[in-house]
């Protein structure tokens, strides 16, 4: 993994610790009583070391080696590493990235999606989680998964001189 040590590790798009969500993978699957199987090891490793959102055919299309993979084995997958808390899903984009935060249970989270290069950032927020419950009370709304999605510029984008 290449690190540049100039930029603070929030900003990194792709410094996410591959081994450390593996293992979390590893043991959500021994909780559950299921295998951590080659092929949800191998999106997984994709997704780490991407470090940028992808879909589900696109990671089909890059563990198609000796034996095609389809997207249906990759969704399946997917479906896995998310309930794990190992990667998240872009509802605008329907594709996913890799997370190695510990997120606590039913905390919002804001993903913010750089146009320009692609890279997703995350902030944990309880004064956005306090405005979307407020704004759902007001049309008695029960909201369940509360998804924040913020499209724009990344600071290395904006920051970058226009050539
Ligand atoms: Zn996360
Ligand atoms: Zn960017």
């Amino acid at each position: 993994m290449h690190l540049d040590p100039d930029v603070p590790s929030e900003a990194r798009g792709n410094g996410i610790d591959g081994d450390a969500v593996e293992s979390r993978a590893r043991s959500y699957a021994a909780s559950k009583g299921v295998l951590f199987t080659p092929m949800r090891q191998r999106v997984l490793a994709l997704l780490a070391a991407s470090g940028k959102p992808m879909a589900a055919y696109e990671i089909a299309e890059k563990l198609s080696d000796t034996r095609k993979v389809h997207a249906v084995q990759a969704y399946r997958a997917l479906e896995f590493l998310q309930d794990a808390g190992c990667i998240h899903r872009l509802a605008s984009r329907s594709a996913y990235f890799a997370c190695d935060h510990l997120h606590g249970e039913g905390e919002t989270v804001v993903f913010m999606v750089c146009g320009q290069c692609g890279a997703v950032q995350e902030a944990v927020s309880d004064l956005v989680a306090r405005g979307l419950r407020g704004v759902a009370k007001t049309t008695g709304f029960r909201p369940l998964r509360p998804i924040v999605e913020l499209e724009g510029e990344c600071a290395t984008c904006a920051g970058a001189p226009a050539i």
